[in-house]
């Protein structure tokens, strides 16, 4: 097949002008490419590059207060269908520690706040032992409304409301979290380890140091484990006092 001239000088301008753009990268004569690595672009583009979402006004705000107004009559999972209250958290803004249990339970539910029932109790009795008092820590649930008959919540409902957690721990900073039980530890930390795994070890989450220990209501239930909780918790009051 015969090529026009003119046809030839407009593929040779539309090559120079990709040559223009593209760079050496695609005139390597071919001998020469043999084996050739083609280099990956160093960075890649994130998807919120890509495609940028807005934020949303809750994880546009710098308080705490204002958070919870903006998110307490959140509708994102089944949950918000049978409570009673929105459980937002309660304590100390500007917390070293903050405290993460699973879910409201019943009285949780009725009154809006976190650890108010039995567990609750035991909750404040833990914490005073190692000279932390309530007021002085952030106290918190993986979920803020309470699942049906106290179940464990669903990994679908953990992950809707992961980011309001997460956001209300931008907002606090704590140093220290100590997670109660094995839901917290699973929502935070996204570990898939039995709680005697995680027990006694430190992990981090966006800066804080983390602990793991049981769950209040679990002790209750289950008086012999207070034993090891009382090495969690005078381990946890140790790394607070460190340096
Ligand atoms: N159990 C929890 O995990 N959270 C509460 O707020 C109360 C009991």
């Amino acid at each position: 097949m015969t090529m026009s001239k003119s046809t030839k000088n407009e593929i040779i301008k539309s090559l120079n002008l990709q040559k223009e753009i593209f760079g050496d990268e695609m005139f390597i004569p071919k001998k020469k490419r043999i084996n050739r690595v083609v280099k990956k672009p160093s960075t890649s583009f994130t998807d919120q590059e890509l495609f940028p979402v807005e934020k949303q006004d809750w994880e546009k705000t710098t308080s705490l207060n204002e958070l919870e107004k903006l998110i307490s009559n959140c509708t994102k999972c089944r949950l918000h269908s049978g409570r009673n209250k929105f459980v937002f958290g309660t304590g100390n803004p500007n917390a070293d520690v903050l405290v993460i249990g699973e879910g409201p339970g019943a009285e949780e539910d009725k009154q809006g706040l976190p650890f108010v029932g039995r567990a609750g109790q035991l909750l404040t009795d833990m914490l005073r032992a190692i000279k932390f008092e309530r007021e002085e820590v952030y106290i918190g649930n993986v979920v803020k409304c309470r699942p049906p008959e106290n179940r464990t919540p669903l990994p679908d409902e953990m992950e809707t409301c992961m980011p309001y957690l997460k956001k209300q721990c931008d907002l606090i900073k704590p140093k220290l979290i100590l997670c109660l039980g094995l839901t917290a530890a699973k929502g935070l930390l996204k570990k898939r380890e039995s709680l005697g795994d995680l027990r006694g070890k430190v992990f981090e989450y966006e800066g804080a140091k983390v602990m793991v220990t049981y769950h209040s209501a679990a002790l209750l239930r289950n008086p012999h484990w207070k034993k090891d909780c009382w090495e969690d918790l005078k381990k946890f009051r140790k790394l607070y006092d460190a340096p």
